[in-house]
């Protein structure tokens, strides 16, 4: 990608996670500590998109910090990536209180902001990581037990992209034989990230989510996220 590119793509996201930061379009932003933006490469050819902050997500503002992303670093580890070579997201920005499961309206306010991250870092291939973001960027109702392992292809943020449902960490945390499947859909990965890039699908231009940027105050400490 050409320097300019990848600078603009940078310069959008930092605007896009000042938005997130002021997001008050929701309850969530009451009891969150700090918005879970999302973090990685922002030149990534791989995407994870997960459910929610949790605790620990929420205090550092960072995505799986938490044990569920100890096995996610695993995981790709043995397949030989890095969390470097990826960009790490979730449905909601905010901690859901008592680590609840997201509902329907905190996932419908949230979602132009996953949708603007995926239009901005143009992944090859996004893994969902669980039911909750399966659902959302499949369309389909059908759960992650169904769907797991299989890659689909599908439109998002404006161009044609692979996506392979897998289990979410956390449910690997408790159960040995999900944690084993886990393992054997993560070798699907490298094969999927060499495939040649997908084209753009021309679609009608979004608006920008979120609160006006002249109301967004950033963290400059946070906005080295996306390296
Ligand atoms: N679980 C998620 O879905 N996302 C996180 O960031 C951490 C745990």
């Amino acid at each position: 990608m050409a320097e300019a590119d990848a600078a603009g793509r940078r310069e959008a996201l930092v605007e896009l996670y000042e938005r997130a930061s002021a997001c008050t379009l929701c309850p969530l932003s009451e009891s969150r500590s700090k918005v879970v933006f999302g973090a990685g490469n922002a030149d990534a050819e791989l995407m994870f998109v997960g459910e929610a902050p949790g605790a620990e997500e929420d205090r550092q503002g960072l995505p799986f910090v938490g044990r569920a992303g100890i096995l996610l670093n695993e995981l790709l580890a043995e397949v030989g990536l890095k969390r470097e070579d990826a960009f790490v997201a979730n449905v909601l920005k905010c901690k859901p209180p008592g680590n609840r499961d997201p509902q329907p309206l905190e996932i419908e306010t949230c979602r132009p902001y996953l949708e603007r991250q995926i239009e901005l870092i143009e992944p090859k291939l996004i893994c969902t990581l669980g039911n909750f973001s399966t659902k959302l960027l499949t369309g389909s109702p059908t759960g992650i037990t169904r769907v797991r392992g299989s890659a689909q292809q599908h439109v998002l943020g404006g161009r044609k992209v692979t996506l392979l449902p897998l289990f979410h960490p956390a449910a690997g945390l408790r159960t040995a034989a999900v944690k084993e499947t886990l393992r054997e859909d993560f070798k699907l990965i490298p094969a999927l990230i060499e495939q040649p890039p997908h084209e753009r699908v021309d679609l009608e231009p979004e608006p920008e989510p979120g609160p006006d940027r002249e109301r967004a105050s950033a963290e400059p400490d946070q906005l080295g996220f996306f390296g």
